[in-house]
């Protein structure tokens, strides 16, 4: 089990009472129109069903409930016919702000945010342990508590979500689990680090293909990456993908 750098900084939750000093009472307070025009939107209208609503988040997720602001506040809109949402600016520190001053909810998000403070996850592709008070709300949201896997793989995973499968899958771990690993380019001969290019895409035409991907299949440097996919029109005998067939296993997909 790997240790995330991310450890350390889980005083930084998005998700404590910490979050955005709501428990100063800040936001109730400021004059700060970027604030207060908002502020003002939602006291007009806010009333105990929306405090309803607000509660069965905390019930449902407890201190993660931040990461659904935006759902909140959708079915408020709904149950008041009301345009919250759109016209309520920063909307997410109201409900932070009004999720502490009710006392039951305050109870439930201070004790789950304590009760999540050592909460580790292993992801089960790279196998980097995160804790789950640092995990990003799009991932909390998506992938729920404790996430199904972290933030760099679900980037991956989502990449190749139209050919999935087993093999798919079983490749993807085995990559992620050897990032940071030295690799040598079948094509070129050299080393290098895919670590540095999970976010890299080349174009090919109008399609985009990202430099992972042949790497699922074989070693294939960032520098190599676009001639393989360039096989049918130019490129050196060297970066024919073809070289590549010679090994029964290798299948690329349409890439
Ligand atoms: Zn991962
Ligand atoms: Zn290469």
């Amino acid at each position: 089990m790997r240790l995330s750098l991310q450890q350390g900084l889980a005083q930084m939750s998005y998700y404590g009472p910490d979050f955005a000093d709501i428990k100063t009472g800040w936001y109730r307070n400021t004059s700060d129109e970027n604030y207060a025009a908002g502020r003002r939107i939602l006291d007009k209208n806010w009333n105990t069903v929306c405090d309803e609503i607000l509660t069965v988040y905390l019930e449902r997720y407890g201190t993660f409930f931040t990461a659904f602001s935006e759902d909140i506040v959708r079915d408020i809109d709904t149950a008041l016919g009301t345009s919250f949402e759109k016209n309520a600016r920063y909307y997410e520190y109201y409900l932070a702000t009004r999720a502490y001053e009710i006392e039951k909810t305050r109870r439930i998000w201070i004790d789950s945010y304590n009760d999540n403070q050592d909460r580790i996850y292993i992801c089960p592709y790279c196998e980097n342990a995160f804790p789950v008070l640092d995990c990003h709300p799009n991932v909390i949201r998506t992938l729920g508590i404790p996430p199904t896997h972290c933030r760099t793989c679900d980037y991956v995973v989502r990449r190749y979500r139209d050919f999935w499968d087993s093999d798919v899958k079983r490749r993807v771990r085995d990559m992620m689990r050897s990032i940071d690993e030295l690799r040598s380019c079948e094509i070129c001969g050299h080393t290098y680090f895919l670590k540095d290019d999970i976010f890299t895409y080349g174009s090919f035409g109008k399609r985009f293909v990202d430099c992972l991907y042949p790497n699922l299949f074989f070693n294939v440097c960032p520098k190599c990456f676009k001639g393989v996919f360039n096989d049918y029109k130019r490129g050196s005998a060297r970066t024919k993908l073809s070289r590549l067939y010679a090994s029964p296993d290798v299948s690329v997909g349409s890439g």
